[in-house]
């Protein structure tokens, strides 16, 4: 592997690598500077319950912004971070500038909003996810009970009886734990039963058609009523429309995020939603 040879070795090896597989050398080559160089950003997407408009909480969501300011999405580079193991690194940052900022945002006297971040599965696995989570929290004096952690169903079924214990020593500190992007792996609600999980999050690829794709509404249906037998509370993902938020008001979904109320924000300007949001917890 070219990426375990050294730098002198890039050069040789790149000539005799395809295009994409360069490309990908090259972003991680660049993302380690760029983390060195302190270029991770995180944006916040504000998370609302539907029953009362009320902004809940937000997810912290990773950006990379280069030297010449482009800001480069995670599809870029978390698929690549996570190939490498960088994305321990990166997630550990992400966790402790989200508890550092949430933190803050409470000695401004802003409402307690709880932070979700979202965790891999090489964090999970492959670092002592626990011990990092317990002195972000103590470093920062943000609360357990206000952060969040999003796992994938891919992440918890690759060593299932290991992450069962890792879950479990995590709900005991206090913190949320939430499934994301529910319904795309091959997991079933009955399976999720083994994990202490708060929260189940639909993944927007079941969001995306409705009301059009009868199909995915009845999916979409079927996952809220079975994760309230499971006592999970409900989030949909990626809501862009008036429709599908009365489609998942009438079927009694939780909460949700998504483009019809904000993109994720920069902190300043997620601070300035919260403070102009007509049904932000500040004003009522
Ligand atoms: P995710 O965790 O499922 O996050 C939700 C993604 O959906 C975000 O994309 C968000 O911007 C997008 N989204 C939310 N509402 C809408 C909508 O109404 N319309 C559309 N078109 N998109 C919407 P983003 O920020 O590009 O992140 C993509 C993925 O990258 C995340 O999916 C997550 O898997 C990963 N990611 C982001 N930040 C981190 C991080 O700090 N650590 C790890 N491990 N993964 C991260
Ligand atoms: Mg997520
Ligand atoms: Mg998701
Ligand atoms: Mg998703």
């Amino acid at each position: 592997q070219a990426k375990n040879e050294g730098r002198n070795c890039f050069k040789y090896f790149s000539e005799r690598l395809t295009h994409a597989a360069r490309e990908r050398i090259e972003i991680e080559y660049r993302l380690r500077l760029g983390i060195e160089k302190n270029q991770l950003r995180v944006y916040y997407q504000p998370q609302l319950e539907i029953a009362t408009g009320k902004i809940i909480g937000a997810e912290a969501l990773v950006r990379w912004q280069t030297d010449q300011g482009e800001l480069i999405p995670p599809v870029r580079f978390i698929p690549i971070a996570e190939e490498t193991g960088l994305i321990t690194l990166i997630g550990n940052w992400v966790l402790k500038e989200t508890c550092r900022q949430g933190k803050q945002w409470l000695d401004a006297g802003l409402p307690a909003l709880r932070l979700a971040v979202n965790v891999s599965s090489h964090q999970l696995m492959h670092s002592d996810l626990c011990e990092v989570v317990r002195t972000s929290l103590a470093e920062t004096g943000f609360p357990a009970h206000s952060l969040e952690l999003e796992l994938t169903e891919s992440a918890l079924m690759k060593r299932e009886k290991e992450a069962i214990e890792i879950l479990n020593n995590l709900h005991a500190l206090g913190v949320h734990l939430a499934i994301d992007d529910f319904g795309t792996g091959y997991s079933s609600l009955a399976y999720l039963k083994l994990f202490p999980l708060d929260i189940l999050k639909i993944d927007k690829s079941f969001i995306d058609d409705i009301p059009m794709a009868i199909d995915d509404m009845e999916i979409t249906a079927t996952i809220i009523a079975m994760a309230k037998t499971l006592r999970m509370k409900v989030i949909a993902e990626g809501v862009e429309t008036a429709e599908q938020l009365a489609f998942l008001a009438e079927r009694k979904c939780d909460f949700y995020q998504g483009y019809y109320t904000s993109k994720p924000l920069p902190a300043n300007e997620f601070e300035d939603f919260i403070k102009q949001h007509p049904s932000s917890p500040l004003l009522s």
